[in-house]
């Protein structure tokens, strides 16, 4: 595990030497998680990753976590350098930095409280985000990632198939919900990441909290949800009509139906992010419901549920095989009910494979 970890540290340093950067500097994130394998807590004591672009990565750490790094095995990748409570963790950053450090990108995730006092502490030094030196690693996944994925979408895919199942009428948006978070955390999630009920007018807002609105008959039902395992993340959409659809529903899921296998279908050979859109808007253009479809069709999963590639117009970046996101058209007409359809994927050498195979109809609740 340990030697994995040391490779990605390794082609880190391949990048910040190429992009002319002395330090990489991460604190709690899945970039952190990405390049040590260590789950820290954000929390107000300063845990930082100095990475120099030569040589050892040294982990400043609150010295009552040294236990935790140890036991997650952060001391394999990192020198650890504890800071007691009464000591200056920025000093020992400071020491950490490679000498004559003029150039150093900060993670993305790092509290301002943190980069503020590391400026003010380092004045030499040029910033900028780590993103642009770890992203495009963490975009492409190796086969311990992928298989890590794929086993976290099959849980997501029971809960979904036994959804099928679930009365819902008279229940509210909350049960439903919570229903859903017990039964990924039954069905082997590590814990809940997120879940979505939404029924009735309230589908119509893609990002909708979970209410006390109680789940009546003609109402469509969004449910998009996804639990955590060994760190990686699912997240599946699928919609549900209580009792009978609403008037206009069926026509326009199987739109939405045709647009998302369309996306799916173009990702092949050397594409790029934005053609996957382009495919699942061209479908929902072109039967009358294009002003319906208000957010992007996926974006990149892993470590984080939305992290690179972004599958969204302008962005022009090929997809490669390891990148792992999501294909989640929607159709959302106000007042009245929303769809979406959502499948995890991964690009391959030669297509695409879907992580998620439960049934995509609208399946008819009691
Ligand atoms: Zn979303
Ligand atoms: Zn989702
Ligand atoms: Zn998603």
């Amino acid at each position: 595990m340990n030697d994995s970890f040391a490779k990605r540290v390794a082609r880190a340093q391949q990048r910040m030497s190429a992009s002319d950067l002395d330090a990489l500097l991460v604190g709690p994130s899945s970039d952190l998680r990405y390049l040590c394998g260590y789950d820290a807590p954000a929390l107000e004591r300063l845990t930082l990753l100095v990475l120099p672009a030569e040589g050892e990565p040294t982990l400043v750490l609150p010295q009552l976590e040294r236990p935790r790094a140890r036991s997650a095995q952060a001391d394999g990748v990192a020198r650890l350098v504890p800071w007691g409570e009464t000591e200056d963790p920025i000093e020992l950053v400071r020491t950490a930095m490679p000498p004559g450090a003029r150039r150093a990108a900060v993670g993305d995730r790092l509290w301002a409280s943190f980069v503020l006092r590391l400026q003010a502490a380092i004045p030499e030094v040029r910033w900028s985000p780590a993103s642009e030196i770890l992203e495009p690693l963490r975009a492409r996944k190796d086969g311990h990632e992928i298989d890590a994925l794929r086993r976290a979408a099959r849980i997501a895919d029971d809960v979904a198939v036994r959804l099928r199942e679930q009365a819902v009428i008279g229940r509210t948006e909350r049960e439903v919900a919570a229903w859903i978070g017990a039964e990924l955390v039954e069905r082997g999630s590590d814990r809940v990441g997120f879940v979505i009920v939404a029924s009735g007018a309230n589908a119509a807002s893609p990002h909708h909290e979970p209410s006390d609105r109680v789940i009546e008959p003609g109402d469509a039902l969004v449910c998009d949800f996804g639990g955590v395992l060994d760190g990686y993340c699912s997240d599946i959409t699928r919609t549900f009509v209580a009792g009978r659809a609403p008037d206009g529903f069926d026509d326009a899921y199987s739109v939405l139906a045709r647009a998302q296998d369309d996306a799916v279908a173009t990702v092949r050979g050397s594409i790029a992010a934005e053609d996957v859109d382009a495919a699942a808007r061209d479908a929902i253009d072109a039967a009358g419901y294009g002003d319906l479809f208000v957010h992007r069709t996926g974006h990149g999963i892993g470590l984080d549920v939305h992290e690179a590639p972004w599958i969204v117009a302008g962005n022009k970046r090929l997809l490669e095989p390891g990148m792992t996101f999501s294909i989640e058209p929607g159709i959302y007409a106000p007042a009245r009910f929303g769809m979406r359809v959502e499948d995890i994927v991964v690009a391959t050498a030669d297509g695409v494979e879907r992580l998620n195979d439960a049934p995509r109809d609208a399946a008819v609740l009691s």
